[in-house]
């Protein structure tokens, strides 16, 4: 009987997830739960594998384990520290480095690295949710200077586009960050189609970038003043450049989208903590997997 994770104990994570076998029945949940469809061929007819946790096509006989093509295909190390990083990565409020995590969970540092990778490929946002209410977007600079170094190279700063809903004068219900590459209407409006839907209202600074924009969705100019207004949206912009400071040393152009993603992830769902695992997991599960030759530039 399958019973979905809940809660963040690491104590009952622990006790519940302690064999591979426990975290592989757990994802034959959501691998098989509306039956299976060969990968190969597409039918549906299966023979349990010999080796546990596999199917076998009654069709064209091809063998397919519970973790082939997710986001767990290869993993290098067991599923029990899989899962451990996975609920490390979704509960604590930070989040952490590869660094750490290669220490606590004894594994090499790309290994971890790696992983990660694939977990915030499972973080990144799916756009189906779009923001509908009082929203406010901006756009910052994360990363910084390199420490000592002046000139060509200090500046590995990186462009990142913002938008949040707000929940009244104090809150925000949710918020998104995308690395653009100026901000131009045309990367402006990357964020604004991925994010921004019909009912919505957009407040923005006087940037004209956003002046093309406005033929598709309702947005309304205000100047922007410190202090006095966009507050929440630089609350939003300095709760990630701080995160950032704080876990990394460094990040690529590259990767900037998935560490974008990762910090979303969790600050979209710190009201729903107590099934933010199994959320991942599924995530997990549907996600084609990430290619194994990423090359850490
Ligand atoms: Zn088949």
């Amino acid at each position: 009987m399958f019973e979905q994770f809940q809660g963040q104990s690491l104590i009952k994570f622990a006790d519940t997830f302690k064999t591979s076998e426990k975290c592989k029945n757990y994802l034959s949940h959501y691998k098989w739960h509306s039956g299976f469809t060969c990968s190969k061929c597409g039918h549906s007819h299966n023979w349990k594998g010999i080796k546990a946790f596999t199917k076998v096509c009654k069709n064209c006989r091809h063998v397919e384990s519970v973790t082939a093509n997710t986001l767990f295909h290869k993993v290098k190390f067991d599923l029990t520290k899989a899962f451990l990083i996975m609920f490390e990565m979704s509960t604590t409020s930070k989040g952490t480095s590869s660094t750490n995590l290669a220490k606590r969970y004894e594994i090499n540092q790309k290994t971890a690295w790696l992983f990660m990778s694939k977990v915030r490929k499972a973080m990144g946002s799916s756009g189906k949710h779009s923001l509908e209410g009082h929203c406010e977007a901006d756009e910052c600079y994360i990363g910084g200077h390199k420490e000592g170094k002046v000139g060509r190279g200090a500046d590995n700063k990186k462009k990142v586009a913002v938008i949040i809903e707000t929940s009244g004068e104090y809150g925000i219900k949710r918020g998104y960050a995308m690395k653009i590459d100026n901000c131009s209407s045309k990367e402006l409006g990357k964020l604004f189609e991925k994010h921004v839907g019909n009912r919505a209202e957009v407040k923005t600074d006087k940037w004209k970038g956003y002046l093309p924009l406005m033929s598709d969705f309702n947005i309304v100019q205000e100047k922007s003043e410190p202090t006095v207004n966009f507050k929440l949206t630089h609350r939003f912009i300095q709760g990630l450049k701080s995160w950032i400071r704080g876990v990394y040393h460094h990040i690529s152009d590259k990767f900037t989208q998935s560490y974008m993603d990762e910090y979303c992830y969790r600050f979209n769902r710190h009201g729903s903590k107590v099934n933010i695992f199994d959320n991942l997991v599924q995530k997990m599960m549907v996600a084609k997997p990430l290619n194994c030759n990423l090359n850490k530039t």
